[in-house]
């Protein structure tokens, strides 16, 4: 782990982020709070979360284990509804709308990479890399045309006929990161993505969402517990116990 001091208190601030954001936010959470009953009990997970996030940002959102980045990820992908505040989706309200809307919006603003892979275990990687495409209903054959390229992208389409539990971790990542891209969605999201990885591997997947976000103008935002991704995003949003925190708070990670 890199020592701490590496980050500096003012590093959250827009005045110190690498790029100078422009325009309207691509996703905004205002006032956002989540609970779960858990037996008889509410558990209070986040508190009143608050995040921005502008065109072209790559933001890496920071807290340790159970501090409620998974939680916050799906409900900012509208993949559960947050128990108030709202979710601003590309200027549009998600808070309510139907889950089949919500999906339309998330598939033309999302590509999603979670930290392991849901493939459809009967589905070969060419197939599995194909689906986002078939709830568009764009034909088979341009499915797997487009697939293809995506996995010729990533070094993968030596692989395309694989079932995708037979590759490694690293290997799988790189998939899943195809899958994301192949409706070519102005936002990346990535929960723990080198969390499975040796550090290799870890880099090689670091230096794809770079490149994402430099050459190709991509938002990327990914989750992490691990402070050493710090350097690659040009902003950092630090998270602990549900709350997102400022200043001096965020060296104990
Ligand atoms: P992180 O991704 O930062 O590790 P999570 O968002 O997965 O954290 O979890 C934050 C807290 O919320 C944990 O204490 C976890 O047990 C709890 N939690 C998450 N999902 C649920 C759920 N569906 N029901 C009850 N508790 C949950
Ligand atoms: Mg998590």
């Amino acid at each position: 782990m890199k020592k701490q001091t590496a980050i500096t208190p003012d590093t959250n601030s827009s005045a110190s982020a690498k790029k100078v954001s422009r325009g309207k936010p691509l996703l905004e959470v205002t006032n956002v709070t989540k609970s779960f009953k858990v037996g008889k009990n509410l558990m209070h997970v986040l508190h009143d979360i608050n995040i921005a996030i502008m065109p072209e940002e790559f933001i890496i959102i920071l807290g340790p284990s159970g501090s409620g980045k998974s939680t916050l990820l799906n409900i900012l992908l509208g993949l559960e509804p947050s128990t108030t505040g709202k979710v601003v989706m590309n200027g549009i309200d998600i808070t309510n709308k139907k889950i089949d809307q919500i999906s339309k919006i998330r598939y033309h603003n999302f590509g999603v990479i979670f930290q392991k892979a849901d493939w459809v275990r009967s589905l070969d990687v060419l197939q599995n890399t194909s689906l986002p495409l078939a709830i568009n209903k764009v034909r088979k054959k341009e499915r797997l045309k487009r697939a293809l390229e995506q996995l010729t992208k990533v070094g993968m389409d030596d692989h395309a006929a694989y079932m995708p539990t037979e590759l490694s971790g690293g290997q799988q990542q790189k998939v899943s990161l195809a899958r994301a891209l192949i409706n070519d969605p102005p936002i990346v999201v990535a929960d723990e993505p080198t969390g499975n990885l040796d550090s290799v591997s870890a880099d090689k997947v670091m230096n794809i969402f770079k490149d994402l976000n430099e050459r190709l103008h991509k938002t990327v935002i990914m989750v992490t517990h691990n402070i050493d991704y710090v350097r690659y995003a040009s902003r950092t949003i630090y998270v602990r116990d549900g709350t997102i925190v400022q200043g001096s708070e965020q060296l104990i990670v």
